[in-house]
């Protein structure tokens, strides 16, 4: 029945707090996200709804990102035929996370799109789970239809067609009244080895009581700066003992340098790159983080592989 703190000083923000409920021995993540959602949704002029939206697949992200193990990149991608062309996220063992939205179309407003985000925003379409460890390794990549409303009832959907592991996923994210956007997210893992003392019954039992406890969180809770992780999971699951792990910190980050921009450039056609330059010089700007990366004509002369 106690909490036992992982770290002598809580960390507030920008984490993904470990957890396990003892009575049953259910692993859990709880992610929360202050200045690494707020920084990447603040560098574009997303529409509010886009932003929310990308708001939770990068909270998504994160959750899944720490329940997988791996080395390397972890991604969630959608794609439709809505007026968000593709909302993309991932994160990387180490805690770097990014993402964007590519709108390519008129946004509904707010009271159109709250209930049914992925119908009206991404339209038909897939989710897809790429988890890329490097250079010679295989890509692990998953892909189910968008069938649902929410990214939650999405990801749920993937969950129950997958072989590879299951989950019960609870998702918020808002912007707050001084106009910071938070997020939050927590994962209930469930795995065939923490059940096996338990007879089927008492294990499902279990699932279907920690599943209705993390249910009991509202979006408001996840994502309130007052509560802190532990505060807040003690909150939820106290009555069957919760243990916490030591936290990991995530922070936004992205993977764009000059080398990796020119590589990019390098690789346009003569045409594409005459109509891309202006005033002698090309300038490229990250969909992730909108930094402008600029190639004057001695920069584009030294790209390799550029055919005269
Ligand atoms: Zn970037």
């Amino acid at each position: 029945m106690t909490v036992i703190a992982g770290g002598a000083h809580a960390r507030l923000d920008d984490l993904t707090q470990p957890f396990k409920i003892e009575a049953s021995g259910l692993h859990g993540r709880l992610v929360r996200l202050g200045p690494a959602l707020d920084q990447p949704l603040q560098a574009h002029d997303y529409p509010a709804p886009v932003a929310e939206l990308l708001g939770e697949c990068m909270a998504l992200t994160v959750g899944l990102a720490s329940v997988l193990k791996f080395q390397g990149t972890f991604s969630l991608q959608a794609r439709g035929d809505g007026p968000v062309r593709m909302l993309v996220a991932d994160a990387t063992n180490t805690g770097a996370i990014r993402g964007y939205a590519q709108v390519t179309g008129d946004i509904p407003d707010w009271e159109a799109v709250k209930n049914a985000p992925i119908p009206r925003l991404i339209g038909a379409g897939y989710l897809a789970f790429t988890v890329d460890q490097g250079p010679g390794t295989e890509p692990y990549q998953g892909i189910v239809d968008l069938d649902g409303a929410t990214l939650g009832e999405c990801v749920h959907h993937y969950f129950q067609q997958s072989n590879q592991f299951s989950a019960a996923v609870k998702l918020g994210v808002a912007q707050g009244h001084d106009g910071h956007w938070r997020g939050g997210c927590i994962i209930l893992q469930r795995s065939p080895e923490d059940e096996n003392p338990m007879t089927q019954d008492d294990a499902e039992e279990a699932w279907r009581r920690a599943v209705i406890l993390m249910g009991s969180c509202t979006p408001e809770e996840l994502i309130d700066p007052a509560i802190e992780a532990n505060q807040l999971l003690y909150r939820l699951f106290h009555e069957d003992g919760v243990r916490v792990f030591d936290p990991h910190p995530i922070a936004f980050a992205c993977k764009c340098t000059p080398d990796r921009m020119g590589a990019a450039v390098a690789m346009l056609t003569p045409d594409e790159r005459s109509e891309m330059t202006i005033d002698g010089k090309i300038s490229v700007t990250c969909q992730f983080c909108n930094a402008e990366h600029v190639f004057d004509e001695a920069a584009v002369a030294a790209l390799p592989g550029r055919n005269p």
